[in-house]
């Protein structure tokens, strides 16, 4: 039986128990993946537990996927980038950390625009916490034109100041509202519209241009406002079932070298939302 896992606290609302069991089926990979609830104290206690126990790997999510970094022997080039990591590997008898948050939503991102670059698009991200920083990275890495906005403006302005190499601006969200009408693409990575207030949308979609997609990392509810508003005015959209799919599918490719069922794990994962 090979050993999986999720830490984070809390974990008793997560999903990737599901999904990963559904992927681990479909692939013939008798596994169990456990989630754990760790409070932060007890971190060090449970990378030991994890070594001990024969766990090949392990997903990190809220509240430690930046303090994990220091319990680990190596942080890959995306995870330094990004600054965080959601995939500890076992290499040997190294822990190695991992992101893959920015590849999981650029394949998602690709997947629904059917493009293999982003260059010359005008993509706005709402949103400048731990998700923009794997969205940006991202981004970056296939040539956006990216403006972010954020209520904290200071916290978008240090978000761009880590890719200043990049094309990336900030705003406040008054000016992006004025602004919209530029947008190719608009990307909400701020918790606003999440489960239980979903009635909030961060962001009036009045002037956004008929084509443009809206993409919501949000993905419970399935249907945020905003995607409601936009799919309302006939824009196209993305919600965040699929960035969550696909970062899970990536953690499994690093932990046994195998390509998983995204559609079959998105079933799976719709069953339970
Ligand atoms: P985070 O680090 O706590 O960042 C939260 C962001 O939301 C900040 O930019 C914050 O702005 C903004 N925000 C929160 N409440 C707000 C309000 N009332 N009005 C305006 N802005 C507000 O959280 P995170 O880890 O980036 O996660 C953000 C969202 O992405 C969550 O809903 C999470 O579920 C989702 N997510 C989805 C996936 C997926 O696989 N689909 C993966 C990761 C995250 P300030 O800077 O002003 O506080």
């Amino acid at each position: 039986m090979r050993k999986f896992g999720l830490i984070g606290h809390p974990v008793s609302h997560s999903k990737s128990p599901q999904i990963h069991g559904a992927a681990y089926q479909d692939l013939g990979v008798t596994a169990e993946y456990v989630a754990f609830d760790i409070p932060e104290d007890n971190l060090a206690k449970a990378i030991e537990i994890m070594k001990v126990n024969g766990f090949e790997g392990l997903n990190v999510t809220i509240p430690h996927k930046v303090k994990i970094m220091e319990y680990l022997d190596t942080v890959g080039e995306d995870a330094t980038l990004i600054g965080a990591v959601n995939t500890i590997v076992k290499e040997g008898d190294r822990l190695v950390g991992r992101n893959t948050d920015a590849d999981g939503y650029m394949e998602s991102l690709l997947g629904a625009l059917r493009q293999s670059t982003l260059a010359n698009s005008n993509v706005l991200v709402i949103g400048a916490g731990g998700a923009a920083r794997a969205v940006v990275y991202g981004l970056t890495k296939h040539d956006a034109n990216i403006t972010i906005a954020n209520r904290t403006l200071h916290k978008a302005e240090q978000l761009a100041m880590l890719f200043s190499s990049a094309n990336v601006e900030t705003v406040t969200i008054a000016e992006a509202e004025k602004q919209l009408a530029k947008f190719d693409i608009v990307i909400n990575t701020s918790s606003v519209g999440m489960y239980p207030d979903v009635t909030n949308q961060p962001i009036d979609v009045t002037f956004l241009a008929m084509e443009a997609l809206v993409s919501d990392l949000i993905y419970n509810p399935l249907e945020t406002q905003l995607i409601k508003a936009a799919k309302q005015r006939g824009n196209p959209v993305l919600t965040g079932v699929e960035m969550f799919v696909n970062q899970a599918a990536l953690s499994i490719f690093h932990w046994t070298g195998l390509t998983a069922n995204r559609e079959k794990m998105k079933a799976e994962v719709l069953k339970h939302l």
